[in-house]
């Protein structure tokens, strides 16, 4: 789960993460209630949406920047007042964009210096790990890419914790000296206990900062959350913001269904998730493109079956549907029964390619053909990718 870089920054001051004073605002009442609160000077206007690269962003009429600095709070009030409601497209957005539900307003600081860190989970060493580096305030895909020498990485020991001595050795790296030394010492190991505590993925702070007095800040805030922990994070759980998700992922989730949408064309509608991912491989290895992941479960029974089928039709980019599922503790019966029910209910308006095997396959091949429904079978997987990627062309 993501949450905004407003609520971000609440948890940062929560765990003595030094940042900005800011306030958030989602209607054009709060826009001036909000800025009431700052004191005079320049107040950086921040249109909060669950993607990076705002600052490079440009909204869908044509105005530039998703984040400004601004010389007074009127300005601040009036670009806000732009930004609010109006769609951002970014460089992490995807064409079509976001809409921008809230703003954030931050008091502006001077900027020194700007640097790079991050604490994720490496799943290559089941451990966390610090990415830190003086290269802030850019893509760090492309500083990985154009000068990995400037990126420090620092794998933590999960039952030992972030240690004194790596804070160190990080503050050093990055360049650090004196009194900075121990304010970086401090923010790190804050930061690590949040990422722990909060079952965090993802903490990302581009940039951290230097002022020009002396102090280290996060200027920038981006958390992602362990969805499996979300169960014993219920403050967290609060900040979840559906506005920002995907509708069809949002009701593929209230049916217990595990649903991803994407860009293509053929919708797959499979049991378990190594089988859901091999499907869409074999699409593409035929040269389709798919609209989704779906994983009904290993006991899916007709309603979600049901569900799962109106989820994937009121995609518009559908062209066809192809169904493989492998019978074991669900029967291929049930399945197919499923399938029948679904298509009486919902209009079925694009090719249906059906595969099954496994338990009782040949009774689930009897009720399909028998149903008199207008769906293509197949008995291999290759068959199966092979005519939905024909029949959707
Ligand atoms: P992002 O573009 O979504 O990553 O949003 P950021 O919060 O990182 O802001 C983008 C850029 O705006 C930063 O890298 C800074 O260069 C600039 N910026 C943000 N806040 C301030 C501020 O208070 N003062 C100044 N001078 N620049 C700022
Ligand atoms: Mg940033």
């Amino acid at each position: 789960m993501d949450i905004h870089e407003y609520q971000s920054k609440d948890l940062f001051a929560k765990y003595g993460i030094p940042c900005q004073f800011g306030r958030s605002a989602a209607t054009s009442e709060e826009i001036i209630s909000a800025t009431e609160d700052f004191p005079q000077g320049e107040v950086v206007v921040k249109a909060q949406i669950h993607a990076g690269g705002r600052g490079k962003g440009t909204f869908i009429d044509g105005y530039k920047g998703g984040v400004k600095v601004t010389s007074s709070k009127a300005e601040a009030r009036t670009i806000a007042q732009k930004m609010l409601g109006n769609t951002l497209v970014t460089n992490q957005t995807g064409p079509a964009g976001r809409k921008v539900q809230t703003i954030y307003f931050a008091q502006a600081t001077n900027i020194q210096k700007e640097y790079y860190l991050a604490i994720l989970l490496d799943r290559a060493t089941s451990m966390p790990v610090i990415i830190a580096s003086t290269e802030g305030g850019m893509d760090i895909e492309k500083v990985a890419e154009e000068s990995p020498e400037k990126i420090i990485r620092l794998y933590i020991d999960p039952l030992l914790g972030l240690q004194a001595y790596q804070a160190r050795l990080i503050a050093y790296s990055l360049g650090f000296e004196g009194e900075q030394v121990k304010q970086m010492i401090k923010l790190l190991m804050n930061v690590y206990r949040l990422y722990d505590e909060k079952d965090c993925s993802q903490v990302e702070i581009n940039p951290l900062i230097t002022t020009p007095e002396g102090n280290i800040m996060a200027l920038d805030a981006k958390i992602n959350f362990d969805d499996n922990a979300l169960f014993r994070q219920p403050d967290i759980r609060a900040l979840r913001d559906l506005n920002e998700e995907d509708p069809k992922e949002i009701e593929a989730s209230r049916h217990g269904l595990n649903y991803i949408a994407l860009d293509g064309n053929i919708a797959c509608l499979v049991n378990g998730a190594g089988l859901a991912m091999a499907t869409m491989d074999i699409i593409k290895y035929f040269g389709g493109s798919p609209a989704n992941f779906l994983d009904v479960g290993g006991s899916a029974n007709e309603e979600q079956v049901t569900n799962a089928f109106k989820i994937i039709l009121s995609d518009p980019n559908v062209e066809g549907i192809l169904v493989n599922i492998f019978g074991g503790i669900m029967k291929c019966d049930i399945i197919a029964n499923g399938i029948i029910a679904a298509a009486k209910n919902v209009a079925l308006r694009v090719p249906l390619v059906v595969r099954l095997e496994g338990t009782n396959v040949a009774l689930g091949k009897k009720l399909l053909q028998e149903s008199g429904l207008p769906l293509v079978a197949a008995d291999s997987l290759t068959e199966a990718a092979q005519k939905i990627v024909e029949l959707a062309a």
